[in-house]
């Protein structure tokens, strides 16, 4: 490897760069002199490598003086004790490679410099030897790196892990099952030109012997409003692309498609079918061979390809106005390739697209739609359409990833590893539904992550016989009752707002807010606020305080997208297609009255509780990712983005918990290992219990009893400056 040399004349010393491990040359009289230059000395330069050594752990400003540090000596990653930030190079830095992979395996995480496979490693070894669940937590906002994050920790495992005894196959399809989920889930958006557009929760089971047998997928909230509509500037889902750029010509056919994207009306609205970092057709032929991977049929590629160009057609649905104003379907050569592709009558479709069925006292009334309201059925069944395909084939990717060993032995003895890939809090212009649900979400997950670093610090003082001492933080369950308690919560006032049609708006849901949660500490509207506040807030508008500062919801749309309704005739429609795919999504026991179907803020609610109880019951990890600019370009740190993210992901308060007690904490072997030339008593080798040897080092090296403590396994120290004193001594 390349060494780049730095000629900075500090006395002697010239400094060597080296990506991660800095060296000195020291020219002496006798020669030159190679010295490796640990990383607490090389603090000055390349930060530290844990905030928890920041002399000034309270300061904001130091915090990002030291990413930005590291940053510009291209070291992505910084620990806080066990969490993992990582900052987005927007660069290949080639440190993912094999080797890499080869060096952070088995050894101490702190020995080496901070990296994603440091933490694969210990997560890893953690299941192996303690055979407790694991489950990776990574967050960020959108274009942090999160996903990248994912599929290299998903590669490290494939690739280091012994291969299963039976069912090989099950590390490709782990690891394909990630283009077609993209394909179908992720989009380019202003912010990230791969952005997931879905939380993603993924189980890696592995066998006794640690080699992956299975895998099981949980997906959050697509966002399917951009099957119909995307800003300027952004795209549908990748698949519509890749299809029209990669089908082969017989297939597009078929499809009855074009291949210009600009012939579609829900791929234009963007305005950007091309993207110079995205290559439609090479991706293409990475899912197409994905899906076979993962034991899709040439049948179940044809049907769900045929739906993928449903979508499109349905798009294409034009609808005029006849003299009473009432809608007709005027594009009859769409209507004829819906008609085929999804296998329902041409008859049944039109009506359904043209007419609202109500049923009234047990007699079924057809009713004419307008224009408006005939293209709101259109876009609501492809969304619906596509949305319901896509949770389909999470199930078949699931099927496809189920240990087929399930009646072994072996596998009652697995453990599992989760990844956890979801969006981070969002807080833009305007914030709506899905920015609610989000930050609801993330308010679940700072709970969570807060009870259990409280616990696991609280354990470990236990196990060591360190006396706790009880740390002050802000336990934001008051903000997630706001949102989620029965009957006073906003999901609750939501709902029942949705149970009353033709009456409610999004403006009496407000109001209902205004009076049932009027004193509650983080909630405002217009109507509540003081005087000074109340010009920052429309009539339209909430805000809660949440735990990582205000965020200002506009109501509009909030009750439509709770609602999330699907005329009836449509579904019925859908009930009845022939496209086998279809018919699995739409399942007529929706069409009884008795059963009213959950509203979305409501599943979503019921899947976070359960995502939240998998995650309490497993040992956690995290990695915070953080986005450096808005630019997508390497090398540029935004500061006022930064401390923005810094906030939002509550890593001030991260760092105030974990420092609240001991800035570091080594294993007595470790420490004595490292320091022992320090001391006459303890050099070369000190032949007693390695704690004793500690004892008798650091009673040398002068320490005051209110600067340590001597647990059961390791020494704690409660100040870096202490640390660095004794790491200064081994340099001169
Ligand atoms: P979203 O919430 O929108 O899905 P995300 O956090 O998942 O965003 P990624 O898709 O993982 O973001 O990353 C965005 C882009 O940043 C990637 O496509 C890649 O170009 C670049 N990137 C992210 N992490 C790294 C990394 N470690 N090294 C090099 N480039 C990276
Ligand atoms: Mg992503």
């Amino acid at each position: 490897m390349a060494l780049q040399v730095e000629l900075i004349p500090t006395g002697e010393i010239i400094r060597v760069v080296h990506p991660h491990r800095p060296c000195k040359l020291a020219l002496g009289s006798d020669g030159v002199r190679v010295t490796m230059e640990s990383a607490l000395t090389a603090r000055d330069r390349v930060g530290v490598q844990d905030f928890v050594l920041l002399e000034n752990f309270t300061s904001e400003a130091a915090f990002i003086e030291n990413l930005r540090r590291r940053f510009r000596e291209n070291l992505i990653y910084t620990y806080i004790g066990p969490v993992l930030v990582s900052v987005n190079p927007y660069r290949d830095l080639q440190i993912y490679s094999r080797q890499h992979m080869e060096r952070y395996r088995g050894v101490s995480f702190y020995e080496v410099p901070p990296h994603l496979f440091a933490v694969a490693d210990t997560v890893y070894r953690a299941l192996r030897t303690e055979r407790r669940d694991q489950a990776v937590m990574i967050s960020g906002e959108s274009g942090a790196g999160k996903t990248e994050a994912t599929k290299r920790l998903l590669q490290f495992y494939a690739e280091t892990c012994p291969a299963p005894e039976r069912g090989g196959a099950v590390r490709d399809r782990l690891l394909q099952s990630n283009p077609v989920l993209e394909a179908f889930g992720n989009a380019k958006t202003l912010r990230n030109d791969n952005s997931s557009r879905f939380g993603k929760y993924m189980d890696v089971q592995f066998d006794f012997k640690g080699a992956p047998v299975g895998g099981h997928i949980l997906s959050y909230l697509l966002e399917k409003s951009r099957v119909v509509h995307q800003n300027h500037g952004e795209r549908n889902f990748h698949v519509f692309y890749q299809l029209l750029e990669g089908g082969e010509e017989e297939l597009l056919r078929r499809l009855g498609l074009e291949r210009n994207p600009q012939s579609y009306l829900y791929l234009v609205k963007g305005q950007c079918a091309k993207v110079s970092s995205i290559n439609d057709k090479s991706d293409w032929k990475v899912v197409r061979k994905a899906l076979t991977v993962i034991d899709f049929t040439e049948d179940e590629v044809e049907d769900l390809l045929s739906i993928v160009a449903s979508v499109l057609h349905l798009g294409n649905i034009h609808f005029a106005a006849d003299e009473e104003s009432n809608a007709q379907v005027t594009t009859e050569n769409q209507l004829k390739y819906l008609t085929r592709l999804l296998g329902v009558e041409g008859s049944t479709l039109r009506e359904a697209l043209t007419h609202r069925k109500i049923i009234a006292k047990g007699e079924e009334l057809l009713s004419p739609l307008n224009l408006e309201q005939a293209a709101y059925a259109r876009d609501a069944l492809a969304k619906a359409v596509y949305s319901r395909t896509f949770t389909w084939l999470v199930r078949k990717i699931n099927r496809s990833l189920a240990s087929k060993d399930a009646e072994s032995p072996s596998w009652r003895s697995t453990t599992v590893l989760g990844l956890l890939d979801i969006y981070g809090f969002e807080v833009f212009q305007h914030n709506s539904f899905e920015q609610f649900c989000i930050n609801y979400c993330n308010e679940k997950l700072q709970q969570l992550f807060i009870e259990l670093t409280l616990k696991s610090e609280q354990e470990e003082y236990e196990a060591e016989g360190i006396a706790w001492e009880p740390v002050q933080y802000f336990n934001n369950k008051i903000i997630c009752d706001l949102v989620e308690e029965k009957f006073k919560g906003i999901i609750s006032i939501l709902d029942e707002e949705c149970l009353r049609p033709g009456e409610a708006t999004d403006l009496t849901f407000l109001e209902k807010l205004e009076d049932t949660v009027k004193h509650h500490p983080h909630f405002l509207t217009h109507k509540l606020a003081d005087q000074r506040t109340r010009k920052s807030l429309g009539r339209g508008e909430f805000r809660l305080l949440h735990y990582a500062g205000e965020v200002t919801y506009s109501v509009t749309g909030f009750l439509d997208k709770n609602n999330d309704l699907l005329f009836r005739n449509l579904k019925e429609t859908m009930c009845s297609s022939e496209n086998p795919i279809m018919s699995q999504c739409f399942d007529r026991s929706e069409l009884s009255d008795k059963k009213r179907p959950e509203t979305v803020a409501t599943q979503f609610k019921m899947s976070l509780l359960q995502l939240v109880e998998i995650l309490q019951s497993k040992e956690p990890a995290y990695v915070r990712c953080i986005k450096p600019n808005d630019a997508k370009q390497p090398g540029r740190f935004d500061e006022v983005l930064i401390r923005h993210q810094v906030k939002y992901l509550g890593l001030m308060e991260n760092l105030r918990v974990r420092r609240a007690g001991f800035a570091y904490r080594r294993k007595y072997e470790a420490f004595l290992q490292r320091y022992k030339s320090l001391c006459p008593e303890t050099w070369p080798t000190w032949a007693g219990r390695p704690q004793d040897g500690v004892a008798v080092l650091v009673r040398h090296l002068g320490y005051k009893p209110e600067e340590y403590k001597m647990g059961r396994t390791k020494i704690f120290i409660r100040f870096p400056k202490t640390l660095f004193a004794t790491e200064d001594a081994l340099e001169v």
